[in-house]
């Protein structure tokens, strides 16, 4: 019990921290902050620690790994709390987490977005998802290239089991906080060049990017989402 007070007062202190500087960012950029959520990556926390941030009212958390986040559901306070996942899926996990989160951020490919358009309609549903773009073109990375965005759009917007809510990226690590400012503006103006296009079923509402090292930059550039694990949790233990 000692123990998971502490947990639970480290998580509280770190939340305000966190919402403190997305505020502030916030109003930095002269932006509403209600436009940026918070949304809290649970990869490698367990249930207790997930469910303290949920009862301090985070109400988005973002899990990496299907057969984790699985494991985990149960033990989660999830009614009022949504669930994206976030990590690489693989086709062959597919059936088993549609429906079961209330977004795919990390849709990657035509193929990805063809199974779980595919697995939604069998259950009578329409997946939100958001297309991860490989914005810093790194080699080892998922995610579309900024070039082929358009046509993977076009591609995927006849696919009515799904619904395409905007972009999701994980950029480079970079050191300054010019750097960060920049591939998040370059990652910013894409968006915004892609939404003038007006694709058909294609929305693009939420600009999901920034991370623990770098939302505030990512807020400043317009995110609407920040995914934040070991800032609010502490370092993750594999
Ligand atoms: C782990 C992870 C995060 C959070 O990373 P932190 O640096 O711990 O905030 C965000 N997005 C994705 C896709 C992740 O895998």
């Amino acid at each position: 019990m000692m123990e998971k007070s502490l947990h639970d007062r480290e998580i509280a202190e770190n939340l305000a921290v966190i919402q403190e500087q997305m505020h502030a960012a916030c109003h930095q950029a002269g932006r509403r902050t209600d436009s940026v959520r918070l949304l809290a990556v649970t990869k490698t926390v367990d249930p207790q620690r997930i469910n303290a941030a949920i009862r301090l009212g985070v109400h988005q958390i973002g899990e990496n790994r299907v057969q984790e986040f699985l494991s985990k559901q149960s033990d989660l306070l999830l009614e009022n709390t949504q669930v994206h996942l976030i990590g690489h899926l693989q086709t062959n996990k597919v059936r088993q987490i549609v429906g079961q989160v209330q977004m795919i951020e990390s849709v990657d490919s035509v193929r990805l977005a063809a199974a779980i358009s595919k697995r939604s309609e069998e259950l009578g549903i329409v997946t939100p998802i958001l297309v991860e773009v490989n914005i810093g073109g790194e080699e080892a990375k998922s995610g579309v290239e900024p070039e082929s965005l358009e046509q993977i759009l076009t591609e995927i917007s006849g696919f009515s089991g799904i619904h395409v809510h905007g972009l999701m990226t994980v950029p480079p690590i970079l050191d300054t906080e010019y750097e960060k400012r920049q591939i998040f503006s370059k990652m910013y103006r894409l968006f915004v060049d892609i939404g003038a296009k007006k694709i058909d079923n294609i929305d693009m509402q939420e600009l999901s990017m920034g991370m623990s090292g770098d939302y505030r930059e990512a807020i400043l550039e317009g995110s609407t989402i920040v995914r934040v694990g070991s800032a609010l949790f502490g370092r993750r233990q594999y």
